[in-house]
């Protein structure tokens, strides 16, 4: 069976805990489709084109990985794309609460549909793209905690 995961996210920007996750689940799965989320609600600090343009850059070459843009409910778009798994990155307590939730709704729109956590690794525990986003809003480097140029 063909084992495709969806790995949905803002990546407003990505950043080098995003990639360790892809990397350590490509052997997991047949594909991964990144999907960058559009939320009319959310404020970024990207457009989704530039969004989609790091995602590529940091992937380029790599033939498991495509990048995709989708609107709306995680769900529908798994069920367009033929995606049996959803992939998420757990950091610490916070995470977990949130992730937790929104899994167990997922599932109960569809019960095909697992949610697979990957821990993140140590190294990467303490990025996120929030902070980035402030510390690039502020002037400040942000090449250690990013997988490309962005700016
Ligand atoms: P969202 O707005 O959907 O939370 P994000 O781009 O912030 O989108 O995060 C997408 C996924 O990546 C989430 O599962 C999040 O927990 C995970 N993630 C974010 N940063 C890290 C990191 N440093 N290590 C591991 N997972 C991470």
């Amino acid at each position: 069976m063909n084992r495709v995961a969806v790995f949905p996210g803002s990546f407003d920007p990505i950043t080098n805990g995003h990639v360790d996750i892809v990397q350590r689940a490509v052997g997991l799965f047949d594909k991964i489709i990144i999907a960058v989320g559009q939320n009319a609600q959310k404020k970024y600090m990207f457009s989704r084109k530039e969004r989609m343009k790091y995602i590529h850059m940091a992937f380029e070459g790599v033939d498991e990985i495509e990048v995709a843009q989708f609107e709306g409910l995680t769900v529908e778009f798994c069920r367009s794309v033929g995606a049996q798994y959803i992939l998420r990155g757990l950091r610490n307590p916070a995470d977990f609460e949130f992730e937790k939730a929104i899994a167990q709704s997922n599932r109960m729109m569809n019960n095909r549909l697992e949610t697979v956590f990957l821990l993140t690794d140590p190294e990467f525990s303490a990025i996120g793209s929030s902070i980035v986003r402030d510390i690039f809003r502020n002037g400040g480097d942000v090449s250690m905690f990013v997988p490309v140029t962005i700016g």
